[in-house]
């Protein structure tokens, strides 16, 4: 999925992309086999696919990747890379005006002032949305007697779920978003490794984005700051383009996740149903495509909840037949 955008950053990009002779993304003809680098890149106090079933998983999603979007690939997989490892990797992209940039838009949920500013963004992103936006993604629209309740109800939830996500105790006794793990759980930190990853097109790691920020479309809103999966521009390798898979939504066994669910997947499908996400960010990455909200059956839709297997279920029912727009830039 892709998150927002930036005109600054987009700005900022475009002059970088001047430099670098060109970042505009080439269409990739359907004829020949892509190479894909896969890193796996794990937080050692979280659930995470063992490495047969990350194998599975990747077959699957070769397969999903040919059937939905008209491409070969291949996967070559790195070895595992622990997050303090790759969190040392990207360390100097901290100093980055870009870095500076997307961190203003990042809040502290403990500080009562952030907590304002993201109650005033609420507001404001709720007023100006145009009525069809909000009856398509804010569940029980109806019920609503105005915006204003719409608003503060989408501020509360996204404060209060946020919340318990980051607090999850893990493995090791510690909270999901303690230090010096709470870096690793934003947008930012992501955002920036992508577009300066090197080695590697693409990464699944079993930790999650969750946090909160002001600059945000709706729907994000509406997931409490959770995302899924991003692709975004790539300044080094030859696809100007890197993307993430997030696996704990998926592979969470705590209360939060396993109720916001729902139906649960059954274990057997636990790898599909990661391939089969993979694969949406996958049409980002490969075919350039935007996301879609109209569509029906469309793998192009991202999830706007975390009941994945819902998700699954409608995507794997029939395909989306309407016709995709190739962007030029993400
Ligand atoms: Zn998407
Ligand atoms: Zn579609």
């Amino acid at each position: 999925m892709k998150r927002r955008m930036r005109f600054l950053l987009a700005l900022l990009l475009a002059v970088s992309c001047v430099t670098l002779g060109g970042g505009t993304l080439k269409d990739l003809p359907a004829d020949r086999e892509y190479p894909i680098v896969i890193r796996h890149i794990v937080d050692p106090r979280l659930p995470a696919l063992s490495e047969s079933e990350f194998q599975d998983m990747l077959d699957r999603c070769k397969g999903y990747i040919h059937e939905y979007l008209g491409y070969r690939v291949s996967f070559f997989i790195q070895g595992n890379q622990s997050m303090q490892a790759f969190r040392e990797e990207v360390k100097k992209l901290d100093e980055l005006p870009m870095m500076h940039e997307l961190k203003k838009s990042l809040l502290d949920i403990n500080s009562e002032s952030d907590r304002e500013r993201l109650s005033k963004y609420t507001d404001e992103l709720v007023s100006s949305a145009p009525e069809t936006t909000l009856r398509r993604h804010v569940p029980g629209f109806e019920r609503y007697k105005d915006r204003k309740e719409i608003s503060s109800h989408l501020y509360r939830q996204y404060v209060e779920k946020l919340r318990k996500i980051q607090s999850i105790k893990t493995s090791d006794g510690t909270r999901l978003a303690d230090a010096p793990y709470d870096v690793t759980l934003t947008y930012p930190f992501w955002d920036m490794a992508l577009r300066h990853l090197k080695g590697a097109h693409f990464i699944f790691t079993n930790t999650i984005m969750a946090d909160m920020e002001v600059d945000i479309p709706i729907y994000v809103a509406l997931r409490y700051g959770i995302t899924t999966g991003l692709v975004e521009h790539n300044i080094h390798n030859s696809y100007r383009a890197a993307g993430v898979i997030f696996t704990y939504p998926f592979l969470a066994r705590d209360g939060f996740f396993v109720s916001e669910r729902g139906k649960e997947t059954p274990a057997e499908l636990a790898t599909d149903v990661i391939a089969l996400y993979a694969t949406h960010e996958f049409g980002h990455f490969l075919n350039h495509f935007r996301d879609y909200y109209d569509h029906e059956n469309c793998i192009m839709v991202p999830a706007h909840d975390l009941d994945y297997y819902r998700w699954y279920r409608d995507k794997k029912e029939k395909k989306c037949a309407l016709k995709h727009e190739k962007l030029k830039m993400f």
